[in-house]
């Protein structure tokens, strides 16, 4: 195992860092604070290639690989954690699948525009009554004699939801006893039957919308199966080993924000007769930070690293985020500490990164969650 970047994965690095320097971070704040979507910034990435950055450039891709995106991951998150999710879930959640499982028509006509960023793409697992435990989803899709399905049900916290184009949604089309077979669709929100409720509000990741999704009798042509009929679930957990990767390296983007503010703001504030950075109590925290932020970023382009070579990485994917998401809210925490009173402000930003950090441990399968995966593989 070698720990150097290429030409290539150095370049770009730097080409994300200055572009989330110079055209994100000073809009982050007041995207966060208007929950607003960031339009011009996600037409931005598709312009350099960041919304479908390791896919074939025939497939629109920009050719890039894992590990490259895991750093332009980390360096957009870094300055918003909203714009990171968006550009995770378009190039995990939605490219990824299509890639691996897609028609030649589906890629062609969904796929390669979804990559180019001409348009956007989500995923919908969860129901209101079917998160960890998604085996107990309850929307269906009954086939129809045509090959077509009519879907009925409804799909909640869909990140990029309300400005999706397609969202692939994964439903139950045959019961046999206790054996349920899943497929996953894709749905347009022209289609007739499919509502959109108003955009959630939430703690954090505030500019990237997520919604409910409503489906009353909508009828979802054939050529929008995505894989084959019963493979749903399949394609919903594999896909998630990719997805899994794309939050440790927002996670990483968060926690570097807060402790680079974290070691700026030790240096400056004065207290007891000199800067605080001269406390052995301030070293501590940045310390442990460093150490632990390091620790996740090699585990995470570990990940990235397996997952471009066509290896299993179940495992290596959850261990990412479960550490890497859990050291970011650690991190958040104590560059909040180091700050004081002025870090529970909005003056220097911590406690945006403070909110952002929380969803890290949540979506695309829980810190529990994680350890139920890392646990199996390490048990068999
Ligand atoms: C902002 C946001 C964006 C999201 N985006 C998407 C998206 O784009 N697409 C999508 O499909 N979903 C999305 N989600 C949903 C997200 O993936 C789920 O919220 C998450 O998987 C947890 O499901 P739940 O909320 O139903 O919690 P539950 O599954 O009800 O869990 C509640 C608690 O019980 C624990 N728990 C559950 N089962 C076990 C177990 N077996 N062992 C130990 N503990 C357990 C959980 O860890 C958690 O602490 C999003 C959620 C949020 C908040």
């Amino acid at each position: 195992m070698h720990f150097d970047l290429t030409e290539d994965q150095q370049l770009i690095k730097q080409t994300a860092r200055d572009f989330a320097t110079r055209q994100i971070e000073p809009v982050a704040a007041e995207l966060d604070k208007e929950a607003r979507w960031p339009t011009e910034i996600v037409s931005q990435m598709a312009e350099l290639g960041f919304l479908g950055m390791a896919f074939p450039p025939e497939h629109g891709g920009g050719g890039m690989d894992n590990v490259s995106y895991v750093l332009a991951t980390e360096e957009v998150s870094r300055a918003c954690a909203s714009c990171g999710v968006i550009m995770s879930v378009n190039n995990s959640l939605f490219c990824d699948p299509l890639l691996k499982h897609g028609t030649e028509w589906q890629k062609k006509e969904i796929l390669a525009p979804t990559a180019r960023g001409e348009m956007l793409g989500a995923y919908g697992l969860t129901e209101p009554a079917s998160g960890s435990d998604a085996h107990t989803m309850k929307t269906a899709a009954e086939l129809q004699g045509d090959g077509s399905y009519l879907l009925n049900g409804s799909k909640n916290f869909i990140t990029c939801g309300p400005e999706a184009e397609h969202t692939i949604i994964f439903a139950i089309t045959a019961r046999d006893g206790k054996r349920v077979r899943h497929t996953a669709l894709l749905v347009r929100p022209d289609m007739e039957g499919f509502t959109l409720a108003p955009h959630d509000e939430k703690l954090g990741i505030r500019a990237a919308h997520s919604c409910t999704m409503y489906f009353d009798n909508v009828k979802v042509p054939k050529e929008y199966v995505l894989g084959a009929d019963g493979k749903g679930f399949k394609i919903a957990m594999n896909t998630l080993d990719g997805g899994r990767i794309g939050i440790a390296s927002q996670a990483l983007g968060i926690a570097r924000a807060a402790l680079e503010k974290a070691i700026a703001y030790a240096k400056e504030r004065q207290a007891f007769g000199g800067p605080i950075a001269n406390l052995q109590a301030i070293q501590w925290m940045i310390a442990d930070s460093d150490v632990e932020l390091q620790a996740a970023r090699l585990l995470t382009l570990r990940a990235a690293a397996l997952k471009d070579k066509g290896a299993r990485h179940s495992a290596e994917s959850a261990m990412a985020k479960l550490y890497a998401s859990e050291m970011c809210t650690r991190v958040t925490h104590r560059a909040l500490q180091v700050h004081g009173g002025y870090g529970y402000t909005t003056e220097y930003g911590l406690e945006r990164h403070y909110r952002d950090a929380r969803i890290t441990e949540i979506y695309e399968g829980t810190s529990e969650i994680m350890r139920i995966v890392i646990a199996k593989t390490a048990l068999s």
